[in-house]
């Protein structure tokens, strides 16, 4: 089952000078900076109520980050809905003809396993799917 909205990505040029303004517009610090090598990504945390703001920076220029912002600019680039049971529902939407990104899921930012569902099949909008992982 989909729950909550867990966070949105914002795709940003430079994390220090956007971790300063973010503080500033949500009035509070962000909790946690996080590499996700694999990806190229330096990633900082805020909480804003029961969700999270995600701002993404490229490490490298193979990134999809610098990739979205070469082509876009910077912005939102990506919304994550919580799920409970993340290999039932990529099952679900493959099965309802979406276009996954990743078959399996894998380790993400923040202690979570994610996959992507291609934007070409949400109406522009890239969807990352989150399960808390417990251990
Ligand atoms: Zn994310």
């Amino acid at each position: 089952m989909f729950g909550k909205i867990e966070h949105i990505g914002i795709a940003v040029a430079n994390l220090k000078e956007s971790n300063k303004l973010y503080e500033k517009l949500l009035g509070t610090s962000h909790y946690k900076t996080e590499e996700v090598v694999a990806e190229g990504v330096l990633t900082s945390f805020f909480k804003a109520g029961p969700n999270k703001i995600e701002l993404l920076e490229a490490t490298k220029s193979e990134s999809p980050i610098a990739k979205f912002i070469e082509k876009k600019g910077e912005g939102i680039h990506h919304i994550a809905f919580a799920v409970d049971d993340i290999r039932e529902e990529l099952a679900r939407l493959e099965a309802e003809g979406f276009v996954l990104l990743n078959k399996e899921p894998k380790k993400g930012a923040d202690n979570k396993l994610v996959a992507f569902v291609h934007p070409k099949s949400a109406n522009g909008v890239l969807i990352e799917l989150c399960q808390e992982i417990n251990d």
